[in-house]
């Protein structure tokens, strides 16, 4: 039943999206490509805003870190190098029955707890309680926490856990007629030049990080920093993604915000600390309400080997806690990779001790799509008292800062709200709206995440005052219209 009411939500948020032009599922008119999106008009500004400020906190406003955008399509050996062509799989199973593909870890599995008997149904990742387990624990316990159920101790006790995979079964049809699980990798290959043969096979990257890596010593010749130093960049990485779905969340093609930190290997830890602290405060100052963040610290099981820590930011999206962001300490790792596959020397030179070091790297990955997933999901309101739904999103993220209408069409009052119109986009996003009944204006507003709206109506023509409308508050107070600018520059800040 929980599971229901989560996709209602995830349904509403996305319905939304299409209705006022955020987010479009790409290639519609052709029946769609799956889990691929189109960012529309409104989408674009909250996707730019965002990136916009992730680049300004993490880059700009830095003496530590510099910017850089690497190519999408790298030399195959980079990937080699990496460990994604060995590693970057997913384990895919076939139903024969029903010929549905899906993640081994996505299937029907039981979940058996072996100090309290406690045995539960897991279904594509989201829990199925058995009904003597309802009774005893209610309905809603672990209603929000999907897929951490593999290899986890038992939600109950605290116990030894196992997964019974002999009674693994088809997510759709619950046929247990199934192939073996075979390795798939996640890299979209395609081809080079003219020629398609192997030779000329490249990878769209799954990551913007290796870019960072393979540039290491291109950046500290040239942007003259010292450690500890980071590279960001954000752009664009395709996965092959097995599993798919809730909305934006998963999709084939999405961005990336990563920034490596070098530092010396010895205070990797200090930095680690450091970053998870600065990356979970980042999504609060972006306004995502603190009860819906969490970190996760990886158990050591699900380190990589190279790995001395890692921790997920997560989001309570409406579908369950999942990860937003990755921040890890990935030790020397990924240089002594790049430095054995191209006989290259990526290192620093340690003036003090007059030594070359191999710095190690401190990785804060986040997902663009996943933080604008957050911040719609976060701001969505359903305000029963006025009868709106709004986008409580930050003013500072919203596409439209600024709506400016006419009470009515007549007395001369559209063109005093076109003057203004004209004004104030010189400074900020603003929309000039004169359709339609002024309730429902507002109404199309709130939906967009405006967080004002000016309105020009009778008394203008008396006094020159205009109204200022509050989203959230929906409180009006009147301004001189000639101050509108000032105003909302004011509230903006
Ligand atoms: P997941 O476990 O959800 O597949 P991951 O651990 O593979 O994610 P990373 O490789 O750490 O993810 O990637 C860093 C970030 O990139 C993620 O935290 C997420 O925000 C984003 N990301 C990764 N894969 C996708 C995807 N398929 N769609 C959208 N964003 C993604």
């Amino acid at each position: 039943m929980a599971k229901q009411v989560k996709n209602e939500q995830m349904d509403k948020l996305s319905s939304l999206c299409k209705r006022r032009g955020f987010i479009f599922q790409s290639s519609e008119i052709y029946g769609g490509l799956a889990s691929t999106w189109d960012f529309g008009p409104l989408g674009v500004e909250l996707k730019r805003n965002v990136k916009n400020l992730w680049w300004q906190d993490l880059v700009v406003s830095r003496e530590d870190v510099v910017g850089m955008d690497a190519s999408i399509l790298m030399h195959p050996k980079v990937w080699e190098a990496s460990g994604h062509v060995e590693n970057f799989h997913d384990p895919l199973i076939d139903c024969k029955n029903c010929k549905t593909r899906f993640r081994a870890d996505k299937g029907v599995f039981y979940f058996k707890c072996s100090d309290c008997d406690l045995n539960f149904r897991v279904n594509n990742g989201f829990l199925e309680m058995k009904d003597e387990f309802k009774k005893h624990f209610g309905a809603d316990l672990f209603a929000e926490e999907p897929d951490h159920y593999k290899n986890s101790d038992c939600p109950h006790c605290g116990g030894k856990g196992t997964v019974d995979a002999e009674k693994l079964a088809c997510p759709k049809c619950g046929s247990a007629d199934l192939s073996s699980a075979r390795q798939f990798n996640l890299m979209f290959k395609t081809h080079f030049g003219a020629s398609e043969d192997s030779a000329s096979e490249v990878y769209l990257r799954p990551e913007t990080a290796q870019g960072i890596f393979v540039n290491f010593d291109n950046v500290i010749n040239t942007a003259r920093i010292k450690l500890p130093f980071g590279i960001g960049q954000i752009g664009k990485a395709f996965r092959n993604e097995i599993t798919t779905g809730n909305f934006i969340f998963r999709s084939r093609e999405f961005e990336q915000m990563e920034m490596e930190y070098f530092v010396k290997p010895e205070d990797s830890q200090k930095w680690y600390e450091y970053w998870v602290n600065e990356r979970f405060n980042w999504y609060k100052k972006l306004g995502v309400r603190a009860e819906n963040l969490r970190l996760r610290p990886h158990e050591k099981e699900e380190l990589a080997h190279y790995a001395k820590g890692c921790t997920d930011v997560e989001y309570k999206f409406p579908f369950g806690w999942s990860e937003l962001e990755g921040i890890a300490d990935r030790q020397t790792f990924d240089l002594d990779q790049h430095i054995k596959a191209s006989g290259k020397k990526l290192r620093y030179f340690e003036t003090e001790t007059n030594t070359h070091i191999v710095p190690a790297v401190v990785e804060s990955s986040a997902g663009v799509d996943r933080t604008i997933l957050t911040v719609l999901a976060d701001a969505y309101w359903e305000d029963a008292e006025h009868n709106r739904i709004v986008l409580r999103l930050n003013p500072k993220l919203a596409p439209i800062k600024v709506a400016i209408l006419p009470l009515v069409n007549r007395d001369g009052m559209p063109d005093i709200a076109k003057n203004i119109f004209h004004d104030v986009k010189k400074h900020m996003a603003a929309f000039f709206d004169q359709g339609g009944s002024i309730g429902r204006r507002y109404r199309r507003q709130d939906e967009a995440g405006t967080p004002f709206g000016i309105t020009v109506d009778s008394q203008t023509l008396e006094d020159g005052t205009v109204t200022l409308r509050d989203r959230d508050t929906l409180e009006q107070v009147r301004i001189p219209k000639d101050n509108v600018v000032k105003a909302l520059k004011e509230k903006l800040e």
